[in-house]
């Protein structure tokens, strides 16, 4: 009998990386995304930094997105609303519709309720600041 090469693996043999399923790190991101999360970021850091300006803040920072990119600078909110943003990040990037319309006319509302009601809250406060302020683009991209 001559030498036989490495043993190939049998079919059924248990392969733990198969199981193993992350979600992408970055996904790639079309342009409207990142307009979409930068929207995001930027209302709610306005709402934190008004009606959370007394709460400890912490660096928001995700495995999934590279948040410091999306938004231009680093970005510190309090515990609730960083939970939100990270809540809104997912959904806005995972969205299954195509073409997906604006949140606030989807059928399908992918939030949780308490996450829908506190986004609502968050842009209509934010877009009336930024209406103060002059930021009328941002206006065209509210979400809920
Ligand atoms: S609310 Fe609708 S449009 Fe917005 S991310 Fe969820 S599924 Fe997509
Ligand atoms: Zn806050």
């Amino acid at each position: 009998m001559g030498r036989r090469g490495p043993r190939a693996a049998p079919a059924f043999m248990f392969d733990a990386s198969a199981m193993i399923v992350p979600l992408p790190v970055q996904p790639a991101m079309s342009r409207k995304l990142r307009r979409d999360l930068r929207t995001l970021a930027l209302f709610v850091d306005v709402f934190c930094r008004s009606r959370h300006r007394h709460d400890p803040k912490g660096l928001v920072a995700l495995k999934t997105h590279d948040v410091r990119a999306i938004y231009g600078k680093p970005l510190y909110l309090c515990d609730d609303c960083r939970k939100l943003l990270i809540h809104a990040f997912i959904k806005r990037t995972y969205c299954p519709l195509d073409p997906k319309p604006a949140c606030k006319k989807c059928p399908q509302h992918c939030y949780a309720p308490a996450y829908r009601a506190r986004i609502r809250q968050v842009m209509k406060y934010s877009g009336q600041r930024l209406i103060l302020r002059g930021r009328l683009d941002y206006l065209f991209h509210m979400f809920t």
